[in-house]
């Protein structure tokens, strides 16, 4: 069992509803979307079989990964999620929402980019929905997407710097539509990965 890993690295969750957690992220390679907005490398890679994945990771202390890239489930399968949990690993993916979740995931956070009504019938439950927003960016239609626990807009930074007037949009779409909540990208604010 192989992947294609772009990069590997422990921080802490820096967005979305497990904010603040201690995770090893696992970045894989390749997307199957092409956003104007992405400021994510997924191009290279290394291949790397699961148990020098397993190798890399164990010092690090912390039993939650997050399968993001890219776009994780391009390459994450069934049996490469089972693998890892058999060993004790918490998992959590981050996904554009275009394809179906491994069996096994423990934590979904789904942040659409395109096509939402299509969503629903890959991903009909999400631990967060999560929504890149700009000012003037449309709410998206929470009646067309999947339920989910936790409903997210997360305003688009320029690279590490908060762009005040994406946060103050933000801000005032979320006074006028609960249950939508404001995340912020913490990790670029506080200078971790
Ligand atoms: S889905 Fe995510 S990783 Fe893929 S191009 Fe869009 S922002 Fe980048």
């Amino acid at each position: 069992m192989n992947l294609i890993v772009n990069e590997i690295f422990y921080s802490l969750q820096g967005e979305g509803g497990r904010t603040g957690q201690a995770s090893i992220f696992i970045r894989l390679a390749k997307c199957n979307l092409d956003c104007r907005f992405c400021d994510t490398d997924f191009e290279s890679g290394r291949d790397m079989t699961v148990d020098e994945i397993l190798d890399e990771i164990r010092g690090f202390g912390c039993k939650w990964l997050v399968w993001t890239g890219g776009e994780p489930t391009l390459l994450l399968n069934d049996e490469i999620v089972a693998f890892f949990k058999q060993k004790g690993y918490q998992q959590a993916i981050e996904t554009n929402g275009t394809r179906r979740i491994p069996i096994g995931i423990d934590y979904i956070a789904c942040s659409p980019k395109q096509n939402f009504e299509k969503v629903r019938a890959l991903i009909p439950y999400a631990d967060e929905l999560r929504f890149p927003m700009q000012k003037g960016s449309p709410l998206p239609d929470a009646a067309i997407l999947p339920e989910a626990a936790h409903y997210f807009l997360s305003p688009i930074f320029n690279e590490n710097r908060a762009i005040p007037e994406n946060i103050d949009y933000c801000v005032e779409l979320v006074k006028n539509n609960p249950p939508w909540a404001l995340s912020l990208q913490i990790h670029k604010l506080i200078g971790i990965r």
